[in-house]
């Protein structure tokens, strides 16, 4: 899919006087009207608030280390319009993310969305994470391979991996597990040790392992075993 290429205009007042009325809406409706609300919303198309692409990265790496923030602050961040949906695009090195998603899934799911996808561009453009990635995530699959006799102890870890990841099916591939980690695993120690072990240096500024540069044999590129690996042993 190629990236959309329209940045929407937005005027900074209206804008802001959106965010004011979304974030309202969000704590005195019900669940039931906030949905019908949205739905008459989308009649026109309209969108309450939409952040711009600068200050979600902020707002989305809230407690992230300081040089995961400085890395992402350089990463290309733009709007579009549409009501959901987006990604990040690695031949651009960038980030889109549809509009819709503050007024239709919500403030705190628009962070979530924007963390998930800006781990993306850690994973292309963190030296030691990109080196991981060249061969074929062969770190992050011994790692998960490591911990499979160890996720029944990490019970957050377990519910999320089955209940949640596995459950996207081919979605639930290497990229997406790299994303999802730092954005759903916000203190380490809900993970298994070997895979807490790489993602501290994301989630919480841990220095890496010492073996974590050290050459491994290339990661193959088989879904079916990876999601063989990460489910509870
Ligand atoms: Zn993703």
């Amino acid at each position: 899919m190629p990236a959309p290429h329209v940045e929407l205009a937005r005027a900074a007042v209206p804008n802001e006087m959106g965010h004011v009325v979304l974030a309202f809406a969000e704590r005195v409706l019900a669940p039931r009207d906030l949905a019908g609300l949205r739905e008459r919303l989308w009649l026109g198309r309209t969108y309450l608030y939409v952040t711009p692409g600068p200050r979600l990265i902020e707002r989305a790496l809230e407690g992230f280390p300081p040089e995961v923030r400085a890395l992402c602050a350089r990463c290309p961040f733009h709007r579009y319009d549409a009501r959901g949906g987006g990604g990040f695009w690695p031949d651009g090195n960038e980030i889109w993310l549809a509009a819709g998603v503050e007024t239709y899934e919500g403030l705190r799911q628009v962070r979530l969305s924007a963390c998930h996808e800006l781990f993306h561009f850690v994973c292309w453009n963190h030296p030691r994470y990109r080196a991981d990635e060249g061969r074929g995530f062969a770190r992050l699959r011994s790692v998960v391979a490591e911990s499979r006799a160890l996720v029944d102890a990490f019970p957050r870890y377990r519910d999320w991996v089955t209940g949640s990841f596995l459950r996207q099916g081919d979605h639930a591939n290497v990229v997406e597990y790299f994303a999802d980690i730092p954005t759903n695993f916000r203190d380490a120690h809900q993970l298994p040790p070997p895979i807490a072990a790489h993602f501290a240096p994301l989630i919480d500024g841990s220095p890496f392992p010492s073996e974590f540069d050290t050459a491994l044999a290339d990661g193959g590129n088989d879904l079916a075993a990876f999601q063989r690996s990460l489910a509870p042993a």
